[in-house]
Parts: C-alpha cells; sequence; structure tokens
C-alpha cells in the first residue's frame, strides 16, 4: 500500500490534529547538534537543570526494593496524599485522595480531562496565545476550540468582556494557564475572581494549568482558581505535576484534583488505557513534593530571572521586535512583526515560520514560531538554557537581522 492508501484507512480524528511542533522542533534542533551543526536551541520547554540527588536516590531506592510492579491505576496513595497536603499548604485547598489522579505528565492529565469532559457538540475556550497543545487535544475529544484572543497591551491576559462575548449555549470548559506557556502571563487573585464569577454564572468548568506556579518572579503570588470560594472549586479541576518546579520532565509525572465524579471517570479512562505512571517515577514524586527542594527551586528562578533581565533586554534593543517581561514561566514571546516582509535575497519573511526557518538555517538559532501558539507575528524563545548560550544566540539574531533588506 502506498502512503496515501494507509491514510485512507486512519481515523478522521487524525486528520484533526498536527504533532506536537515544541517537541518536533527541540527534535530537530537536537538532530542537527548530533550531526556536528553548533546550532543554539531556545526551543527547549524543559529547565536546564538536573533533577536534584534526594529525588533521585528515592527512585534508586524504589527500584532497590523492588518497587517494580503494578500500583493502584490512579496512582500509590502516598503521592496522591503528597498532592492533597500540597494544595492544601500551597493554596490551601481541601481535597480527599479520591479526588486526585497521577497521570504520565500533565499532558496526559489534561487529555484525560479532555476525555472524560468534552464531546462532539462541546465548546472550550482557550485564550490565545495558548499552550500548543490545547486545542488539539480539544480536536481529539470532538469539541470544538474556542479561541479568545488577549493582546501585549493588556498584558496578554483575558479581558472578562471578551471570555462573555465567545460564551454560547454550547460553552462547557474553559482552559486557564497561569503562568503562560508562551507569554508568561499571569493573573492575581483579583482578576481570577472575575473569571470565577463568569464560569460560576454560566457554569463552565474550569481547567486550571498551574505547570508553571513555582517558576514565578518579582514576589508574584501565585493564586488558584480553585481556592476561590466553593462554587468555583466545584468546577475547577487543578492541573500541574513535577515536570517544571523539579526539573523532572523526562520522568512524566503529573496530576489532576477535581470534583470526585470527574477524577473517577477520568481514572476509569487512564485505567483502560495506559494503567499507572511508572511506579518509580510515582516514588521519586513523593520525595519532590514532601522533602525539602525549596532551595532548588530558589536556585533555578534566581538564573531564570537574571536570563529573563537579560533576554528581554536584548530582545527590545533589536529594531522592529518588543518584548513583553513575563510573570513567570521561562519563555519570552518577542512580537517580531516589524520586520515581517523583510527580504534574505529573493525569499520574503512575511511568516513567523518563515522567520524561525530562516534563523535556523542562516544563523542556526533554532526559536518557535508564534502560529502554533495562536499568535502569528510571533516568536518563542526559551531561556531554559545557559547564559552564555543566550549571549551567543541574541549575537546570532542580531547578525541574521543585518543580513535583512
Ligand atoms: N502545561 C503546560 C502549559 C506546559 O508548558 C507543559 C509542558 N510541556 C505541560 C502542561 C505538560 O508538562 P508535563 O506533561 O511534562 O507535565
Ligand atoms: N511545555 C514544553 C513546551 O511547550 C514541552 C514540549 C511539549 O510538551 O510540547 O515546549
Amino acid at each position: 500500500m502506498g502512503k496515501d492508501d494507509n491514510l485512507m484507512t486512519l481515523a478522521r480524528r487524525v486528520s484533526l490534529i498536527k504533532p506536537s511542533p515544541t517537541l518536533s522542533l527541540e527534535a530537530r534542533a537536537k538532530a542537527m547538534k548530533k550531526e556536528g551543526v553548533d546550532v543554539i536551541s531556545f526551543s527547549a520547554g524543559e529547565p536546564d537543570f538536573d533533577t536534584p540527588e534526594g529525588i533521585k536516590n528515592a527512585a534508586i531506592e524504589a527500584i532497590k526494593d523492588g518497587f517494580t510492579k503494578y500500583t493502584p491505576s490512579s496512582g500509590i496513595i502516598e503521592l496522591r496524599n503528597a498532592v492533597t497536603g500540597k494544595l492544601a499548604k500551597n493554596h490551601g485547598l481541601r481535597y480527599k485522595p479520591e479526588d486526585i489522579l497521577i497521570s504520565c505528565g500533565a499532558k496526559h492529565s489534561l487529555y484525560n480531562i479532555a476525555m472524560a469532559l468534552f464531546e462532539e457538540g462541546d465548546e472550550v475556550i482557550i485564550p490565545s496565545p495558548y499552550w500548543v497543545t490545547y486545542p488539539e487535544q480539544i480536536l481529539l475529544s470532538g469539541a470544538m476550540p474556542v479561541i479568545a484572543e488577549t493582546t501585549q497591551e493588556d498584558s496578554f491576559l483575558i479581558k472578562p468582556e471578551v471570555i462573555e462575548g465567545v460564551i454560547t449555549k454550547k460553552t462547557k470548559g474553559l482552559i486557564l494557564n497561569t503562568p503562560s506557556n508562551p507569554v508568561g502571563a499571569a493573573y492575581d487573585r483579583t482578576q481570577l475572581e472575575r473569571i470565577a464569577e463568569i464560569a460560576v454564572r454560566h457554569k463552565i468548568y474550569v481547567i486550571s494549568d498551574e505547570t508553571y506556579e513555582d517558576i514565578v518572579y518579582d514576589g508574584f503570588k501565585q493564586t488558584s482558581i480553585a481556592s476561590l470560594d466553593k462554587d468555583i472549586f466545584k468546577l475547577t479541576i487543578v492541573v500541574n505535576g513535577v515536570s517544571k518546579s523539579f526539573a523532572m520532565t523526562g520522568w512524566r509525572i503529573g496530576y489532576a484534583a477535581g470534583p470526585g465524579d470527574i477524577i473517577e471517570a477520568m481514572g476509569n479512562i487512564q485505567s483502560q488505557s495506559t494503567s499507572n505512571p511508572a511506579s518509580i517515577s510515582q516514588k521519586a514524586a513523593v520525595e519532590a513534593l514532601t522533602g525539602s527542594y525549596e532551595d532548588f527551586i530558589n536556585m533555578m528562578v534566581g538564573r531564570f530571572n537574571r536570563r529573563r533581565h537579560y533576554i528581554v533586554k536584548r530582545l527590545g534593543e533589536i529594531p522592529g521586535v518588543s518584548c513583553f517581561m513575563p510573570k513567570g514561566s521561562f519563555y519570552v514571546f518577542p512580537n517580531i512583526s516589524g520586520i515581517l516582509g523583510r527580504k534574505f535575497g529573493n525569499v520574503v519573511l512575511d511568516s513567523s515560520v518563515k522567520f524561525a526557518e530562516y534563523l535556523l538555517n542562516e544563523a542556526k538559532v533554532a526559536v518557535v514560531p508564534g502560529e502554533p501558539f495562536g499568535a502569528p507575528g510571533y516568536v518563542r524563545l526559551s531561556y531554559a538554557t545557559s547564559m552564555e548560550n543566550i549571549e551567543k544566540g541574541i549575537d546570532r539574531i542580531e547578525a541574521a537581522m543585518r543580513e535583512l533588506q
């Protein structure tokens, strides 16, 4: 059978989605490096620090103790207790262990939510710029993503009237990501209260992706929308994990906390799809959430903060570029629309995709174009890379800009 014949036999949902562009771009940059090309990559969506020793040791102990078998599909009770303890300590949230589902990364938690809650005929509101995976998972569920735009002038925060404007009878959910990927926007308590009021009035579920909650700057205080009052608590599913806070992206542990019946439904789906996340990773995550890793997080955030100031300043000095100062996460999302339309030889750089390709091919710098984040005219740079790489990479971008007519 030829390739086209194969496509004919695939399920329709396959044609609805694209592979993760963030993962594939990082893979392309890594492959170029392996071939000996001196690429500076700003595409990594993961901390450039190693997992702390104590967490690694917990995993080694788990292996030595023979903790190498299936666990309860929804996760071991110690880990679900560790998650309830963390949510109580950080946000005053009161969950029972059965309100928690441990999954293979926050991405998997989000997928389980989409499968348990959404279907054809439903609409789910996603503020843009958004993390690339949200609309794709909603499409996989059969529901329709409804994009609600934010602007740089509003610090990329969704205005209550914009949410109200896109709500229909079909609206079933809203995905809120704070601090956000790719922008680093973050909502304070008052802003969350306005969103919660709308969600409660229209009975819309809020999926609160708090993956970057520990990576915040300038003393920003992270609030979980679930903690505002008991009405929004009943409508919120909190999503988080250990990937970013503890530099554990490869361990694949994420979690969801929410109303028991939704979590149970998600757990049933998980029990018939992946079963439990790796037993060893779960033990490591217990150590991460119950051990003393504040110093590690402070060190990491301190380093990110220095890089954040440096990269925003340097990008802002490039003619045609303006850059929002992120409040959290480890990405910058400069507006490059002032450069679009310029030419390299005969090629007109008329989109962020073309601009990113130009940087990769000519300057050997990998950035992620804004289009898959719902933001043409922007590119994403991760500063989860060394200061030395950042300096070198921005020098190269500046030089590449000088080549354009
Ligand atoms: N949410 C956001 C906003 C992210 O950036 C990521 C990182 N890919 C995730 C969820 C998923 O992370 P993980 O699956 O590693 O927990
Ligand atoms: N969150 C990261 C990113 O946005 C990881 C890659 C992914 O899972 O898409 O780059």
